[in-house]
C-alpha cells in the first residue's frame, strides 16, 4: 500500500501508552482496522484498559452507542510481535521518546513492510529525519503529532523530513482528517510548531512562580483571563507530564540554546518524583 487514502485499510500502532491507544482509538472508531502493538501483554492490556474507559465515557455523553463502541473494539487486535504490523498499510509509532528505540523500531519496520507503506511518528520533539535515516524509505516518514488526549483533542500537527514526498505529507494530512482532525503543517525544526512555543510559555510560568511574581493560582487565572487559553501554564504542565515537560525541554535546550532553558523548579519537582496529575501531585494536588 501507498501513499493514497482509498486503500488504507489497516493502521498499525507502535506503543500502547497514553498516545498509542488513543490513537488506536480513533482510528478504529473512524473505520479502520488496528494491529496495536507493545512489548509486554501486560502493557497492551493496559492499552486496551485505557480505550475501553474512553469509550465508555463517549457512550455516557452519548457521543456513540453501545454497539459503535463494540464494533470499535473488535477493530483493535493487540499483539506484542512487530511483525504482525508487517501488512499494516500506514504505521503510526508512539513508543517512548527515545531517539534510539524509535530509530530501532524504525529500521525494524522498514525491514519487514512493504517498501510503499508509510511510517508516521507521533515524536513531540524527536527529528523526522534522524528518525527516518535508519530507514532505506526516508521519502515515506512522515511526522504525524497527535496532542494529547487524542479522542478529545482535535489538532494534529503533520511534520514534514528533510526527504518526505509531498505524497507522504498528503496522506498525512488526509488520514488524521479521516480520524476527525485537523492540521496544521510544521517543517522538521526542534520543537516543531507546538512544542516551541509552548515549552517556553510553560518554563516561563514556572519561573513566575518560583521568582515569587504570583501565586500559581494568579498565574494561571491571569494567563486564562488575559490571553484567552483554557488552561494556565502551571495548571497545563501537570496536565502534561512534569517528566515530559522537562524531557521536551531538554531536547529543545540543546538543540536552540539557551532560550529553552528549563526552569530549576521544573527539575526540582521532576527528581521529587511530583510529576504533575499522573502521580497525584505537581503544582497542584489531585485525588
Ligand atoms: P507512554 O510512556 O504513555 O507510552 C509509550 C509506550 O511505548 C509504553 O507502553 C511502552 O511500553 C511502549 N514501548 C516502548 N518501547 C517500545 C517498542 N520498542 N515497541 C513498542 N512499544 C514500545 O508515552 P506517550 O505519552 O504515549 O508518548 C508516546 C509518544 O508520543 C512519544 O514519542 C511522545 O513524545 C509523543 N507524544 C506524547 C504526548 C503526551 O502528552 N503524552 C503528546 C504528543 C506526543
Amino acid at each position: 500500500m501507498s501513499d493514497s487514502l482509498d486503500s488504507l485499510q489497516t493502521v498499525g500502532v507502535v506503543g500502547a501508552g497514553t498516545m498509542g491507544s488513543g490513537i488506536a482509538q480513533v482510528a478504529a472508531m473512524n473505520g479502520y482496522d488496528v494491529v496495536l502493538r507493545d512489548i509486554e501483554e501486560e502493557f497492551v492490556e493496559n492499552g486496551f484498559e485505557t480505550i475501553e474507559d474512553s469509550l465508555d465515557r463517549f457512550v455516557a455523553n452519548d457521543d456513540l452507542t453501545e454497539s459503535e463502541a463494540e464494533e470499535t473494539l473488535d477493530r483493535i487486535t493487540g499483539t506484542t510481535q512487530l511483525a504482525d504490523l508487517a501488512d499494516a498499510d500506514l504505521v503510526v509509532e508512539a513508543a517512548v521518546e527515545e531517539i534510539e528505540i524509535k530509530q530501532d523500531i524504525f529500521a525494524d519496520l522498514d525491514d519487514m513492510a512493504d517498501p510503499e507503506t508509510v511510517l508516521a511518528t507521533n515524536t513531540s520533539t524527536l527529528s523526522i529525519t534522524t528518525i527516518a535515516s535508519a530507514t532505506d524509505r526516508p521519502e515515506k516518514v512522515v511526522g504525524i503529532h497527535f496532542m494529547n488526549p487524542v479522542p478529545i483533542m482535535e489538532g494534529v500537527e503533520v511534520v514534514v523530513g528533510e526527504k518526505t514526498d509531498e505524497e507522504v505529507v498528503d496522506l498525512a494530512h488526509a488520514f488524521s482528517e479521516a480520524v476527525g482532525k485537523t492540521t496544521w503543517e510544521s517543517d522538521d525544526k526542534p520543537g516543531f510548531v507546538a512544542n516551541r512555543i509552548l515549552m517556553p510559555w510553560i518554563n516561563e510560568g514556572i519561573r513566575a512562580f518560583d521568582e515569587g511574581v504570583a501565586t500559581k493560582e494568579d498565574i494561571d487565572r491571569g494567563m486564562k483571563l488575559g490571553t484567552n487559553v483554557p488552561m494556565g501554564p502551571l495548571e497545563l504542565a501537570d496536565h502534561i507530564g512534569l517528566d515530559i515537560c522537562l524531557h521536551a525541554s531538554e531536547t529543545l535546550h540543546e538543540e536552540l540554546g539557551d532560550r529553552y532553558k528549563p526552569a530549576y523548579l521544573l527539575k526540582r519537582k521532576v527528581e521529587a518524583d511530583d510529576l504533575g496529575k499522573k502521580t497525584g501531585k505537581g503544582f497542584y494536588e489531585y485525588d
